[in-house]
């Protein structure tokens, strides 16, 4: 009874799904068709391995794996439209390993989808006793110090760049901890954990306030719900929980 009614409902799910993604675009529906079909998990496609689970994890799962498929094919299909190099359509071309992906006629190669990439740093004394965390923005909260990678920059690079421009720090070390991509900003943030030489910043115009924090209190103190959270609580305890 249990299997006919999970059954009965993963097929409705699967088929209202597919429907919904179809009125929105046709070619992104038969994309998506097409992935979930040949993609492959645990020897079989996801729409019958996940027939066979017949549980709430099995749904779940599904449903982000399905989710991550339709917005991977919705931003391919809206952001990636002509070539960036001499501006011609874009086609798509099987590439092995990688999928269908974005494809120049005219200068024959692939297109990637093209996306920024920052730093942030949780900026440490050199006995890494204490945090300085900033406001900036003219916002009342505290967060991590950041910044954009320069083209042709190394991201430690941009560390050592960032933290003598914002608070005139010199950086004696640099170790990478975690990344997360930020589609508000179509971003990859690499996090850092950095360590300087003195503890009196001479901020720029851009800090509004810092202050040094123990560990416990920088933990306290960090904007709730930010990704700064995230990166700091993850180095703090060893736990990520990005979404
Ligand atoms: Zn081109």
């Amino acid at each position: 009874m249990r299997e006919l009614k999970s059954s009965v409902l993963t097929e409705a799910i699967c088929f209202d799904m597919i429907s919904s993604v179809r009125k929105m675009n046709a070619d992104v529906a038969q994309q998506v068709e097409r992935r979930l079909g040949k993609a492959e998990v645990g020897g079989s496609s996801p729409l019958i391995s996940f027939w066979k689970m017949q549980d709430v994890k099995g749904l779940a799962s599904f449903l982000f794996s399905f989710g991550w498929y339709r917005k991977k094919e919705v931003d391919f299909m809206l952001e990636m439209k002509h070539c960036m190099q001499c501006g011609a359509k874009l086609t798509s071309r099987y590439l092995e390993g990688e999928g269908d992906v974005p494809y120049c006629e005219s200068c024959q190669d692939f297109r990637f989808p093209v996306f920024n990439t920052a730093v942030s740093m949780i900026v440490m004394n050199e006995s890494k006793s204490k945090i300085i965390l900033i406001k900036q923005y003219n916002k009342n909260r505290y967060i991590l110090v950041a910044g954009y990678v320069n083209k042709g920059e190394d991201a430690e690079d941009t560390c050592v760049r960032e933290v003598k421009e914002e608070l005139g720090l010199d950086v004696t070390s640099v170790h990478f901890n975690h990344s997360h991509y930020f589609a508000g900003s179509n971003t990859l943030m690499l996090n850092f954990t950095v360590t300087v030489d003195g503890e009196m910043p001479t901020p720029n115009k851009e800090i509004d306030y810092w202050k040094w924090f123990t560990k416990e209190e920088a933990a306290q103190n960090i904007a709730p719900g930010s990704l700064a959270e995230e990166f700091l609580l993850g180095y703090l305890t060893g736990e990520y929980h990005f979404h």
